[in-house]
């Protein structure tokens, strides 16, 4: 326990969810906040004694735990959310989704970003990595709002892109930009190609040397659907996970998206190169995608998160959705009820998701970790009685118990409240914007 630095606010709550090594679960307990940082967790009356001059912010009948963090999604899309659904992958991406795209300007991905940070925030999740395209709007957004962020200008072989004439000018962009958020206390730049299937090889292998140079992460969807298998089996004779470790792709700074289709060696592939991988249940559901492999990549020793995917294919923003998602999935998958129990859902979310984000100080409640947390209220009746708090926050759970969202030691939303945005003026901007994309 560290004790002798300045405690700014006490945070108290009937339960305090560490996610720590031992899990531990803390009745009646306190969580003290010191700048950007956690600075003590323990018992309230024992806490109260040492620091007796802190604000205290008292949650009552609610339990705090780290903030869930978002492992894979695209914020922008919040402004095609329901806008085409119920159609296979390829249709869906290149009927309806590609050219509503075409129209995006940066200021609607800005917006897009904001609204889809809004409904994050209002759920519980305090971190996620993004891909998207004008990214550049997503790092203004995300400055602006608060949140801890992954975040990247996603790149295919198809040129002009809606933000760079060729290859030349993307890697351009990608130095600027690593000069402009370097050091920044909550975001960080990846290098983030869309897929094996939109993205040459050599150009692959650019984006991957451009991360080491910049210091940036590597991420993409990979593995996604059978379709994706068959066109990689075809064209480089290998199974996308095999093709991308020939690439030298898989490495401790990359992160892969959804990775539905990985067999037993690629599964070792993958923990022996120390990769992340993104689980996207409701998305690989919506899109029958499939079941990912996870609790046979979780005994393998591969980190793997959580993650939403774009809400135009989940359709929501809401991790304590996803936890619900993911544990049923496997379930249902493996006709094992035994298979992600309640406390390994909430273990990608936290744990899993500071692997994904390469973030090592996020995820658990622990003295000198991000002061990243949030308060899930108990009193409504789906919360009620709590015989097994985790149980109740996975199973139980809908997001919109969700009462205080706090990133880097600074309150972002409480009480209902959006404290570093404007709802109201956000909500009547996107239906004026949604108007737009559909018509123009
Ligand atoms: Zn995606």
């Amino acid at each position: 326990m560290l004790t002798g630095n300045h405690c700014d606010t006490l945070y108290t709550a009937e339960y305090v969810v560490t996610q720590n090594d031992n899990r531990d679960i803390i009745r009646k307990g306190a969580v003290a906040v010191s700048g950007d940082s956690i600075l003590c967790v323990g018992h309230s009356d024992i806490l109260t004694i040492l620091y007796p001059d802190a604000r205290r912010v008292e949650l009552g009948e609610a339990a705090i735990l780290p903030g869930l963090i978002n492992g894979h999604t695209h914020v922008p899309m919040s402004l095609l959310r329901g806008f085409s659904d119920d159609k296979a992958l390829m249709d869906w991406l290149t009927q309806d989704i590609f050219p509503q795209e075409a129209k995006l300007t940066p200021e609607l991905v800005e917006l897009g970003a904001m609204f889809s940070m809004a409904e994050m925030l209002r759920t519980g999740t305090t971190a996620f990595y993004d891909m998207y395209m004008m990214e550049r709007s997503v790092f203004r957004a995300a400055d602006k709002i608060g949140m801890r962020a992954v975040i990247g200008e996603s790149v295919t072989q198809y040129f002009p892109s809606l933000t760079c004439r060729d290859a030349e000018a993307y890697f351009e962009l990608v130095r600027e930009q690593s000069f402009e958020w370097m050091n920044h206390p909550r975001i960080r730049q990846a290098v983030v190609p869309h897929a094996p299937y939109t993205t040459k090889p050599d150009l692959l292998q650019k984006c991957y040397a451009l991360a080491e140079e910049t210091g940036a992460l590597f991420g993409m969807h990979l593995a996604e659907t059978r379709g994706e298998t068959d066109t990689c089996l075809q064209q480089f004779g290998k199974r996308p996970i095999d093709y991308c470790h020939g690439l030298g792709l898989l490495s401790p700074i990359s992160t892969f998206f959804h990775v539905v289709e990985a067999n037993e060696e690629e599964i070792a592939l993958l923990a022996s190169t120390g990769s992340a991988v993104v689980h996207n249940p409701a998305s690989n559901m919506k899109l029958a995608s499939g079941a990912a492999r996870i609790d046979d990549m979780r005994r393998a020793g591969v980190c793997v998160g959580l993650g939403t995917d774009g809400p135009a294919s989940n359709n929501a923003q809401n991790m304590v959705r996803e936890m619900y998602v993911a544990s049923l999935l496997q379930k249902v998958h493996h006709l094992a009820p035994t298979a992600c129990p309640a406390q390994a859902a909430l273990d990608m979310a936290t744990r899993g998701g500071s692997a994904t984000l390469h973030d090592p100080c996020i995820g658990t409640l622990e003295p000198g970790m991000r002061a990243d947390f949030i308060a899930l209220s108990l009193e409504s009746p789906n919360m009620q009685p709590v015989h097994n708090v985790v149980s109740n926050i996975v199973y139980a759970a809908t997001g919109a118990e969700t009462i205080l969202t706090v990133v880097n030691g600074q309150e972002l939303y409480r009480d209902g409240k959006f404290l570093t945005c404007d709802y109201e003026a956000l909500r009547n901007e996107i239906q004026q914007a949604v108007t737009w994309v559909k018509t123009s």
